[in-house]
C-alpha cells in the first residue's frame, strides 16, 4: 500500500502537523490534533511517499501488528487427552474417553498422528498389548507427535487432574534428528504437571517443522516419566500454525 505523508500548517497553533494516509485517499484539510483548528487548505503539501506494509490510521499510528505465520496459514490449536501406562486401542472411535490417546478432527474422526511407546524402570520398551504388564512395570510413557503436516509450533499447555502423584513431562523436538542438523531440541525439561496442575508453555515466536516420514523431522516427543503403571491423564492443547 503507497501511503502519503502531508504536512499541513494549523494556524491556531501556530506550527507544522505531519500525517501519513494511504495514497487513495483524500489529502487531509483539518488539523490531525482537532479538527476545530484553523487550517488554510493551500498549506496542505505532501512531504513523503512511500510503500508500507502496515496498516496505519490517519495519524500514521499502526494498525496491526507484523503477520507470523505464512501466507494462508491460521492458527490452530489441536487439543489431545494422554493418558500413561495405557496401551493404545488400534481404533481410535472406541471409547473417547478412555483412550491410550485421544485426538479427533472437526468431523469426529481420529488424527491418528500420535503413537505412544511404554518403558519400564530399566528404560526396555514394553511391546505388548498386555495392560496388566504395564500396570506393574511401565514407568515411562512417550507420546510421539507427527501430523503429516507443515506447522509452526508456538508452544502450547498441559493440563492434569489435581491429586495425582508426580508425573514429570520433557519435550524433545525432532528427536530423531542429530543435534548437528538441528534436531534433538528440548523444548521442555522436567516439569512436574502434579505440582502446577496447569503449565504453560509459550515460545515467544513459532518455530517451523517441516514434516518428512523419513526423518520424522516434524516431530515433538512428550515423555512423561511417572509412578509405576500411573494412569496419569494429560490433557495437552498444541497451539500451531498450519495450512
Ligand atoms: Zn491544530
Amino acid at each position: 500500500m503507497d501511503v502519503l505523508k502531508y504536512r499541513i500548517f494549523c494556524a491556531t497553533e501556530g506550527i507544522n502537523k505531519e500525517v501519513i494516509l494511504p495514497a487513495d485517499v483524500l489529502a487531509p484539510t483539518t488539523c490531525p490534533s482537532d479538527g476545530t483548528h484553523t487550517v488554510d487548505p493551500s498549506s496542505v503539501v505532501v512531504v513523503g511517499k512511500s510503500q508500507s506494509l502496515v496498516a496505519t490510521d490517519a495519524d500514521g499510528a499502526l494498525l496491526a501488528r507484523t503477520k507470523q505465520a505464512t501466507k494462508g496459514w491460521s492458527f490452530q490449536a489441536r487439543g489431545c487427552d494422554l493418558i500413561t501406562s495405557k496401551v493404545q486401542h488400534s481404533d481410535p472411535t472406541i471409547n473417547m474417553t478412555d483412550l491410550a490417546i485421544s485426538t479427533f478432527r472437526p468431523d469426529g474422526t481420529g488424527w491418528g498422528d500420535i503413537t505412544v511407546t511404554h518403558f519400564d524402570a530399566a528404560g526396555n520398551p514394553l511391546i505388548t498389548s498386555d495392560q496388566s504388564i504395564l500396570d506393574s512395570q511401565c514407568v515411562t510413557t512417550w507420546f510421539d507427535w507427527e501430523p503429516d503436516y507443515d506447522y509452526e509450533i508456538i508452544g502450547g499447555n498441559a493440563n492434569i487432574a489435581a491429586g495425582v502423584p508426580d508425573v514429570r513431562l520433557w519435550i524433545i523436538g525432532a528427536p530423531y534428528v542429530p543435534s548437528s542438523m538441528g534436531g534433538n531440541v528440548t523444548f521442555a525439561s522436567g516439569i512436574n504437571l502434579s505440582a502446577a496442575e496447569k503449565v504453560n508453555l509459550d515460545g515467544r515466536t513459532s518455530k517451523r517443522l517441516f514434516y518428512n516420514p523419513v526423518y520424522h523431522s516434524n516431530m515433538l516427543r512428550l515423555m512423561v516419566v511417572h509412578p509405576v503403571g500411573a494412569k496419569a491423564k494429560i490433557s495437552l492443547v498444541w497451539e500451531h500454525y498450519k495450512s
